[in-house]
């Protein structure tokens, strides 16, 4: 399904989790962000690819290794692909039982490979420039340790990957130390690069600067409150759901367990 569709930018949105993959096309390049989730939906993004192409070369964005943004790398194998260093260092087992899994339960006959990265992001601010588009890479771990984010310009698009959600909480797999520094870099790139579109991975585009903005500070105040032992207030698009409830419990458990480490390395020390 399509979410969004402006020149030059389509954002889909899949059935499941409202996980969104974006299709961009420049006069340089094409470039696919996370395709996911379904057979059919990889497939239509694949197929809106080759309608538009005329020969330009084809980029794929990996924003991080979750298993719903790379489980639909079995379609773009001929891409340049793109992700961070600590991407192609992680365990790979992990995310491939996740994808094994997912498809055993649907009954989806569907590879699983783990993404061929060929363009290595070792730090931020690295840019990429294909003809009169740049894409500039930033490190943006705390969600998950390999995640990425970039700005396209001149579009002044900011594709955050798992951040900026309107429809889930922040979710802490890694760290919440690092998720606030990667809140305040968001920030800071959506006055530096006059953005103009921003593209979650889960929900949907925000096209407004101060909702930008407002949206990372729901989640920096909402991990403020965890990590002080608080409940703070949820943002009000965020989903109410027992799952929603769930995943707000790992996140309790998760600063817990950095707040012991940091007792722990206090003691040691
Ligand atoms: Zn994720």
């Amino acid at each position: 399904m399509i979410q969004m569709k402006m020149p030059g930018v389509t954002v889909y949105q899949s059935t499941l989790m409202k996980t969104t993959s974006t299709l961009i096309e420049t006069p340089d390049c094409l470039i696919v962000v996370d395709p996911g989730w379904l057979p059919d939906e990889i497939a239509t993004i694949r197929r809106d690819v080759e309608i538009i192409r005329h020969e330009r070369p084809l980029y794929i964005v990996y924003t991080h290794a979750h298993f719903d943004h790379i489980l639909g790398a079995y379609a773009f194998k001929d891409a340049i692909a793109i992700a961070s260093r600590r991407f192609i260092e992680t365990d790979t087992q992990v995310a491939l039982e996740e994808v094994q899994n997912f498809n055993d339960e649907y009954y989806i006959d569907s590879p699983v490979l783990f993404p061929e990265i060929t363009h290595i992001i070792e730090e931020s601010e690295t840019t990429l420039t294909i003809g009169s588009t740049k894409l500039i890479f930033f490190l943006t771990p705390g969600h998950e340790e390999t995640h990425l984010s970039f700005v396209v310009m001149p579009m002044n698009l900011l594709m955050c990957g798992d951040y900026a959600s309107d429809v889930e909480i922040p979710l802490i797999e890694h760290d919440s130390t690092e998720y606030l520094t990667t809140l305040e870099l968001l920030e800071s790139f959506i006055y530096e690069y006059e953005v103009k579109l921003l593209v979650p991975g889960h929900g949907h585009i925000c096209d407004v600067r101060t909702d930008m903005i407002e949206r990372l500070h729901h989640s920096y105040d909402y991990i403020l409150g965890l990590r002080a032992g608080k409940e703070s207030e949820w943002s009000a698009s965020w989903q109410r759901t027992p799952f929603m409830h769930r995943l707000h419990e790992k996140n309790k458990r998760q600063v817990n367990k950095e707040h012991e480490a940091r007792l722990a390395r206090r003691q040691f020390d």
